[in-house]
């Protein structure tokens, strides 16, 4: 997977770029507030149909601008492909691919990223939502299938959550519950047993990088923690869910919401044993979130045959040396990768690397 060109036209601070990109590294320095990370939020909402940063489409126009285009070219299975976005203010945005409109929900798949920044540091810390969400990305991208069963998993419940509020109200009768349990034992499943398919390979990749990350001290385990579960994975997953539902019908209706399921799962991160958010150390942390990240550019290239492009922002200074170099070492000649930094002193002499400064959205090769 490669991005060879990127076309923005009133785009954050960009009124009108045209840049083509370097197979291997790109790397995009200068100060702060200059338009570095705008050209990787670029690549990542061509890539997951928004930006990581908003959900607001209008703050991607530029300031006083009414329209807004972003165009990517890239490879993927050696064929070219282009997307287009094209954002006008107050207006759904129209996503093309080769000059064809398409859904924002069948992007997924297309062009494959895994973005790392500072923030993702809330993986290890964070609530379980960030942890579902990156385990879906990951799998979704790897099997849009999977993306779009999510999509309709998360209708039923919100629909089921709806008739239980209505339940909870009087406006209707719980009898009618049945048809939608149905539905959200069935979906769930099949999400639930695709996680758990993922998460297997995924704690052998995740290890393996961590183990190289801390020169064999650490061991790194990722397991599926499933609500409601007492045992780890029940064999029988319909069965449960099924259970569940029935002997806390009246919860859920009190509650107005569906206490179990795919949507309230977790992943636990252990490190040598000890809960890597309890006991982990800022630095443990860290490397295992990088360790995450490396295991889920393996993951996606082991199920679709292609590393995904890799978006490193403002990462650099925060790793070691030689985590660095580590990093580094990984991805040289093998994933194509964007780099932002303030500071180019972080990176000593790297021939196969393209350089770039940004300046108030300009940018000097
Ligand atoms: P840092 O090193 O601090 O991370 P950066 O170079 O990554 O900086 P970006 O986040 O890429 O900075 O760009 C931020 C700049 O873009 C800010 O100056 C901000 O005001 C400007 N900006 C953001 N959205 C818009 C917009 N819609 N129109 C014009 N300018 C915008
Ligand atoms: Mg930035």
């Amino acid at each position: 997977m490669r991005v060879d060109k990127l076309v923005l036209r009133n785009y954050r601070n960009y009124a009108e770029l045209k840049t083509e990109f370097n197979k291997n590294i790109n790397i995009f320095t200068g100060a702060n507030a200059q338009g570095k990370t705008n050209i990787l939020e670029a690549i990542y909402l061509v890539a997951m149909g928004r930006s990581h940063r908003t959900f607001e489409d209008n703050e991607l126009i530029k300031w006083q601008q009414q329209a807004g285009i972003v165009d990517i070219s890239f490879k993927r299975q050696d064929m070219e492909n282009v997307l287009t976005f094209k954002f006008i203010k107050d207006q759904n945005k129209e996503i093309l691919l080769n000059g064809n409109t398409i859904k924002s929900k069948d992007l997924i798949g297309l062009l494959n990223v895994v973005l790392f920044s500072p923030e993702d540091l809330a993986l290890v810390k964070g609530a379980p939502l960030l942890r579902r969400r990156f385990l879906d990305i990951e799998i979704s991208q790897a099997n849009p299938p999977y993306y779009r069963q999510l999509l309709q998993y998360n209708r039923i419940i919100s629909q089921r959550n709806n008739l239980l509020k209505k339940i909870r109200e009087r406006k209707a009768d719980a009898s009618l519950l049945e048809a939608w349990d149905e539905q959200m034992v069935k979906s769930a499943v099949v999400l639930v047993n695709k996680r758990l398919e993922a998460v297997k390979k995924f704690n052998m990749l995740a290890n393996l990088m961590h183990r190289k990350l801390t020169g064999n001290k650490e061991n790194l385990a990722v397991y599926y923690e499933m609500s409601g579960a007492q045992e780890q994975n029940p064999a029988d997953l319909a069965a449960f869910y099924k259970k569940y539902l029935q002997e806390n019908q009246q919860a859920d209706i009190f509650r107005g919401s569906t206490g179990v399921g795919p949507h309230r799962d977790d992943l636990l991160l252990y490190v040598n044993g000890e809960n890597l958010k309890t006991y982990g150390s800022q630095g443990q942390q860290r490397t295992g979130v990088l360790s995450l990240k490396l295991a889920e550019l393996e993951f996606i290239k082991s199920e679709t045959g292609e590393y995904p492009v890799l978006l490193l922002d403002d990462v650099m200074s925060e790793l070691d040396g030689s985590r660095r170099e580590h990093l580094m070492a990984f991805i040289r000649d093998k994933i194509q990768t964007f780099i932002t930094a303030t500071d180019i002193t972080s990176f000593p002499e790297m021939s196969f690397a393209k350089f770039y400064r940004v300046t108030e959205g300009r940018i000097m090769e």
